[in-house]
């Protein structure tokens, strides 16, 4: 079994003696609407390609699509399961969904990046739509991505329907907020966690694993905020500096094709160092299961902040919960990103151009309620959950409200 399903079923399994669901109820939550796969034919080649929809009772699917080589289909499940739950926890009147395909196209011609695009919206044209099942971008997709994949939609169906995807190139009908939208949902709850922890709001020591497009803009934000992002890592290792790294410096030489380790300032560390830094803030870009049992003892971070999905396996959140590690987890952390293609998908449905202070200001508002509702819930507990299980345990009722109020429980 894969790993994140696995920690998935453990913490679902956990809540569900917490909260006292019923079976009926806990099978309406693990039960998975449509599991829909194809093998692309690229050329000749064969690609896995996978679109889920887990549930839809709170409103059509929403997530994103990955193109990453160890894309499987319980891990394309896990990730569906919990766009429902963070689509749910947000307030957004989303069920969750998610895709994804076998792939590595790290260096891989633009010309076959487009043809796999096309391929796969060809191929799930009936599962996705605007009122169904409504794809973004993942690791390793993008705007331009979504470009191709709208338009070879729209071409399959014969109308315009710029609501089917969201994280859309700016011409097609995206927003420019969505960009840096994760980071942005991230840095609000971030604040919202120093505000709570009286930390100081500026000096503290941050790490960050991951220097795409969540991480890289958050580690600016923070900088920009006075905080010392003391290391950052990308696939390839990173760096560490005790004074702090100038990050839009490093953003520059990225962009100019180095990697981390490359560009020779600081230290050089790899990607499990970073994990092991005595931090105030450790932030979690990156990819799955990075924190696990085998790594857990050695963790010295004051908070975690999942900016990823699924960064920290079951077991691993039990033993750093004992350590009294705060982990903001990821339906709560990250959910800036599938907030912000609520506000695209709005603007394409109704045609309203939104306000940009508006859209900042609602995305803040969104962000800093979950974080509110969330640690409620954990105050109620007298702490004793740790900050997932309540974010689970919101999400969760809230689905089940709808379920019931549509006569399915
Ligand atoms: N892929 C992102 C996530 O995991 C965004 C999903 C979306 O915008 O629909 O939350």
């Amino acid at each position: 079994m894969n790993a994140f399903y696995e920690s998935l079923m453990q913490r679902l399994g956990a809540i569900k003696l917490i909260a006292n669901f019923t079976d009926r109820e806990m099978e309406a939550l693990l039960n998975f609407k449509r599991i829909s796969k194809v093998e692309l034919d690229i050329d000749g080649q064969k690609y896995q390609a996978w679109r889920v929809l887990h549930n839809e009772a709170l409103g059509p699917g929403k997530g994103g699509i990955r193109f990453h080589p160890d894309v499987v289909e319980d891990e394309v499940k896990s990730l569906a399961l919990v766009m429902s739950l963070k689509n749910s926890l947000a307030g957004l009147p989303y069920g969750g969904g998610k895709g994804g395909v076998a792939i590595d196209i790290k260096g891989m011609d633009l010309k076959l990046v487009e043809k796999v695009s096309r391929a796969y919206a060809a191929a799930f044209s009936d599962v996705i739509g605007q009122d169904k099942d409504i794809p973004a971008p993942d690791l390793y997709t993008n705007p331009q991505i979504m470009g191709w994949m709208l338009d070879e939609f729209e071409k399959k169906v014969g109308h315009h329907e710029p609501g089917v995807i969201t994280g859309k190139p700016l011409a097609l009908g995206g927003i420019a907020q969505r960009t840096d939208a994760t980071a942005k949902g991230g840095f609000f709850m971030i604040q919202s966690l120093m505000q709570q922890l009286e930390l100081r709001t500026s000096g503290l020591k941050i790490a960050v694993q991951g220097f795409g497009n969540a991480g890289s803009f958050i580690a600016k934000m923070l900088y920009e905020a006075g905080h010392k992002v003391v290391a950052v890592t990308d696939s390839k290792g990173g760096i560490y500096d005790e004074n702090g790294l100038d990050i839009p410096a490093l953003i520059a030489k990225k962009a100019g094709g180095q990697t981390l380790s490359q560009v020779g300032v600081g230290q050089i560390i790899d990607n499990q160092a970073i994990l092991k830094m005595e931090v105030d803030i450790l932030l979690l870009a990156a990819l799955e299961n990075q924190i696990t049992a085998k790594n857990v003892s050695e963790v010295k971070a004051k908070a975690i902040v999942e900016l990823a999905n699924g960064p920290i396996s079951a077991d691993a959140d039990k033993a750093l919960f004992e350590k009294g590690v705060l982990v903001v987890p990821d339906v709560a952390a990250n959910a800036g990103g599938v907030t912000v293609s609520y506000f695209e998908w709005s603007q394409n449905r109704t045609g309203n151009i939104l306000d940009p202070e508006y859209l900042e200001k609602k995305l803040k508002d969104m962000m800093q309620s979950t974080w509110q509702r969330m640690y409620g819930v954990y105050e109620e507990h007298g702490k004793k959950v740790d900050l997932r299980t309540c974010a689970y345990l919101l999400a969760m009722r809230r689905i089940l409200e709808a379920e019931k109020a549509r006569g399915n429980i």
